[in-house]
């Protein structure tokens, strides 16, 4: 089966799916994007993902082309002519296409939107988390802003390679004042000697995660308590555990940070319990 994209309107072949070299995304990075988790063929915690799209929308002055019903239906039928049972579909939003110059387009103009579903493996995925995954610690250089889920992912892309690079999977961006912010992909967490979860504040200072969300239910039911306040790196490599979350990722357990093991070196169970459970608390749409 050839994979099919959504762009402006129409379903197209994957590999024959475009947009203009005038497009702002392509010029500017000037879009927004999300991601959304498949699972057993249903879009996972949709509505919050497409509350923060809106989110960003306003944020950034940006009109979506299509109302959230329209939307809903694309993704959908993305999810269903693509064959996928597990994986994830992305979408992007930009302010379209206009003769190259920093000003917004003209009134009118319309904004462009492409989405396309992937498929990925399970099997691999759980076999990485009952590994865990190691990170390394990076100055965080991105604008002020990495609570607008823009496509403008420049830093973001650095320190991941960095992060490859050094034989990790992650790199956990410090801000000025030495604190660890988020993942260049993915929010962090860690469990303190008390076993409670502490992750920044959902500020302008970080992404706020759907999955990092949707953590605060699963832990009340599970009677574990979360901070949301600062943490060094210093803390996080004393830490009793350590991990990250997202919708690509889920719950997945850090095993190292800057090459010092974290809990003895192997996921840990708070970690391993949260991922677990996540697919019973998360909605799966109709
Ligand atoms: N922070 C950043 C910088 C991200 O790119 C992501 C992944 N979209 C996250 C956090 C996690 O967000 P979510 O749980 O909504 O995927």
């Amino acid at each position: 089966m050839s994979r099919i994209a959504y762009v402006n309107g129409r379903y197209v072949r994957h590999s024959e799916a475009a947009v203009s070299i005038d497009d702002r995304a392509f010029l500017f990075a000037d879009g927004i994007y999300e991601v959304i988790e498949i699972f057993g063929g249903k879009l996972i915690d949709e509505a919050g993902h497409l509350e923060r799209l809106n989110r960003s929308a306003r944020e950034l002055l940006l009109k979506l082309p299509v109302g959230e019903r329209a939307l809903k239906l694309i993704l959908r039928e993305l999810v269903a002519r693509n064959g996928v049972a597990y994986g994830h579909v992305y979408l992007q939003v930009t302010r379209g296409v206009a003769r190259r110059d920093h000003f917004f387009p003209k009134a009118g103009t319309p904004t462009t939107l492409v989405a396309f579903a992937h498929r990925s493996d399970r099997a691999a995925a759980e076999a990485k988390a009952q590994a865990g995954i190691k990170v390394i610690s990076l100055p965080d250089i991105r604008w002020k802003r990495p609570d607008i889920k823009s496509t403008s992912l420049l830093p973001n892309v650095l320190a991941k390679q960095q992060a490859k690079d050094f034989g990790a999977y992650e790199a956990w961006l410090v801000d000025e004042e030495g604190f660890v912010t988020e993942g260049s992909s993915s929010n962090a967490w860690i469990v303190d000697a008390d076993g409670a979860l502490v992750t920044h504040p959902a500020d302008s200072g970080i992404l706020r995660g759907i999955t990092r969300a949707r953590l605060f239910e699963i832990a009340a039911a599970h009677q574990i308590r979360i901070v949301e306040r600062r943490f060094t790196v210093v803390e996080a490599k004393a830490a009793r555990e350590a991990f990250i979350t997202g919708a690509t990722t889920l719950v997945m357990p850090v095993v190292a940070i800057d090459g010092e093991k974290i809990g003895g070196g192997a996921p840990g169970p708070v970690a391993l319990g949260l991922r677990a459970a996540f697919h019973g608390f998360a909605p799966a749409s109709e």
